[in-house]
């Protein structure tokens, strides 16, 4: 009798337990997740700036109704047109722009490596404290049978020689090992990986790409451009199902959390089955849009270009040459023979690197999607990559004359004034990574002279071209900060402070902010969508604590993102979002057993 009680009391026990677990999870879940921002229909926006990105307006109040801005002007007026049930938003003297827009980004391999071992210059200052980052990793515990490390920068970092094969085996001897620069256009693997990648001596290059051997014809463990850094990551093992979900949900969090409401996704690179799949399986419930051009492998030869509203596939990705600060821009004249470029770039003296892709083939690549109605983006640094594209571009229009895709060039380091009139004539967008100067701006003399410099990203000349300027992140390439690049484009300055890269290509910052919102949603060919608080738009909103108009230059980085809004609809953006619990509880019946795949 005891002992059947006992038995029964262990059993209530474990009863009561279980029940209480459950409600502390509940309450846990209840306070992170029930509370998402309230959501309502029909809004009204008042009581802040509110700058509208359609010419040089600004507004009263706006009045958003089942994600349509239907109404701006007046206040007065516009509250009197309100449902009672409307809800007014009181900025409080904050500012309401139109979502931000990020032209040029890649979701899946920031998401991929915000989990990786970080190297990068933001966080060292020499190569020992690098080497110890990396040896202190290894010695850890394992989460992944590869180590993997991302922003190894020579640039960035001043005595960061590139590790020998010897030095990767040493530090790693019997685990794979993968470090990826911080502009991911070079990448270092031990012996380890080079095996569980099955890449040998005689291993061919990829189109474009190159594993590096010595004057043995032996693997120096260094792998150049993005082509053969592919092949390493596809060797990467999978992480568990659900997993990679959860993770550029996080990322697309991030972007919202930042300000922007959109993003061009130039090139999904990163380790994924189905990258295209994913964003769009992603879109329905993400924080932000995704509008995608697509690396040519990953597109079936019958694929065509879609119109969603959350998410696109809108083009195709080439990369016609490589980073200025791995010696793969492809610029005119050749690279400097500074110590940097010799020593720690490890580029032979008067360096000019080739292009990564076959002149004759890219042109009917490029024209073969041009027909089949794809924007083609081509990454181009440099004066001879660049020029390789305008006259791609030109052939494939004399054949089949549109000037519906809007075709982009991305980078355009150092584009020369007639390239920015042949690229205006020819209908040719173009997008600028103007956040080099700012982390990389005070090394540049060092890579391409001092005269080179002053026309580095040259914004103004191609806005007084007439061009509808853009300027990018190009994330995981640099930490994710709009205001950061919009004072460097009106600024032009290094991180350092000081001394203005290229007096005459600062630019307004009505321009810059143009740049981030109006003129990236043509880019994105978005631009009757969002983009700008007009009428018949969709709300895509960004609340700020500050106006950047009014704020002084070097004030910007203050600037707090308090709200977003996506078609009317607060943004969740939160770190355990409702979105993100879904994916999370997904990952978690898959571990259980559930759904394997
Ligand atoms: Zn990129």
């Amino acid at each position: 009798m005891a002992a059947t009680l006992n038995t029964l009391w262990r059993f209530v026990k474990r009863l009561l337990i279980g029940a209480l677990l459950i409600v502390v999870i509940f309450a846990v879940g209840l306070f992170f997740i029930s509370a998402p921002p309230k959501a309502n229909s029909e809004l009204l926006f008042v009581g802040g700036d509110i700058i509208t990105m359609a010419g040089d307006t600004t507004t009263e109040a706006v009045h958003v109704k089942d994600g349509k801005i239907i109404a701006i002007g007046n206040r007065a007026e516009l509250e009197k047109q309100l449902d009672e049930y409307a809800e007014i938003i009181d900025l409080k003297c904050d500012t309401l722009l139109p979502g931000l827009i990020e032209p040029h980004t890649h979701p899946i391999a920031s998401a991929l490596l915000g989990a990786a071992i970080d190297v990068s210059g933001f966080k060292h200052n020499n190569r020992a404290e690098v080497i110890e980052t990396l040896q202190k990793a290894i010695d850890g515990p394992q989460l992944s049978e590869w180590v993997i490390a991302f922003g190894w920068d020579p640039v960035m970092v001043a005595d960061l020689t590139p590790p020998t094969l010897a030095e990767l085996d040493e530090l790693s001897p019997d685990r794979p090992m993968l470090i990826l620069t911080q502009m991911m256009h070079d990448a270092y693997v031990n012996s380890a990986g080079l095996r569980a990648a099955g890449i040998n001596r005689d291993t061919p290059n990829p189109p474009g790409g190159h594993f590096l051997h010595d004057a043995n014809g032996e693997l120096t463990g260094t792998v150049r451009e993005v082509s053969a850094i592919n092949v390493l990551t596809q060797a990467l093992p999978k992480p568990p199902t659900g997993v990679t979900p959860l993770l550029v949900n996080n990322q697309l969090n991030r972007y919202a959390k930042a300000g922007y409401t959109t993003v061009g996704v130039l090139g999904p690179v990163g380790r994924s089955n189905d990258p295209l799949g994913l964003l769009e399986k992603l879109s329905d419930r993400a924080s932000v849009r995704t509008i995608t051009w697509a690396l040519p492998d990953q597109l079936s030869s019958d694929a065509k270009p879609t119109t969603g509203d959350r998410f696109s596939l809108r083009g195709v990705k080439f990369w016609m040459d490589g980073s200025p600060f791995a010696g793969g821009a492809a610029w005119q004249q050749p690279y400097e023979n500074s110590e940097l470029v010799r020593q720690r770039l490890e580029l032979p003296e008067n360096h000019s690197p080739t292009l990564n892709l076959q002149t004759t083939e890219f042109e009917q690549q490029f024209l073969a999607y041009h027909q089949r109605g794809f924007s083609v983006a081509t990454h181009a640094q440099g004066e001879r990559a660049i020029e390789v594209v305008l006259n791609a571009v030109e052939k494939a229009l004399a054949l089949s004359p549109t000037d519906k895709q809007r075709h982009r060039i991305e980078h355009n380091a150092l584009i020369t004034d007639a390239q920015i009139q042949r690229a205006k004539q020819l209908g040719v967008e173009l997008s600028f990574f103007i956040d080099h100067l700012w982390f990389y701006g005070d090394r540049l003399p060092e890579i391409i002279g001092d005269e080179r410099l002053q026309r580095y990203m040259p914004l103004s000349s191609a806005l007084s071209a007439g061009h509808k300027i853009t300027v990018h992140g190009d994330h995981p390439a640099t930490p994710m900060n709009p205001f950061r690049s919009l004072r460097t484009a009106v600024q032009r300055q290094s991180r350092k402070g000081g001394q203005t890269l290229g007096v005459n290509q600062t630019i307004p910052m009505r321009q810059a902010l143009e740049a981030m919102t109006i003129n990236a949603a043509w880019q994105l060919g978005m631009e009757d969508k969002v983009g700008s608080i007009e009428v018949g738009k969709t709300a895509d909103l960004v609340r700020l604590s500050a106006n950047p108009l009014k704020l002084p230059v070097n004030q910007l980085q203050s600037i707090e993102v308090r709200q977003t809004w996506l078609a009317g609809q607060p943004v969740d953006s939160r770190k355990i979002s409702r979105a993100n619990l879904r994916l999370l509880l997904g990952v978690l019946g898959k571990l259980g057993g559930k759904n394997q795949q």
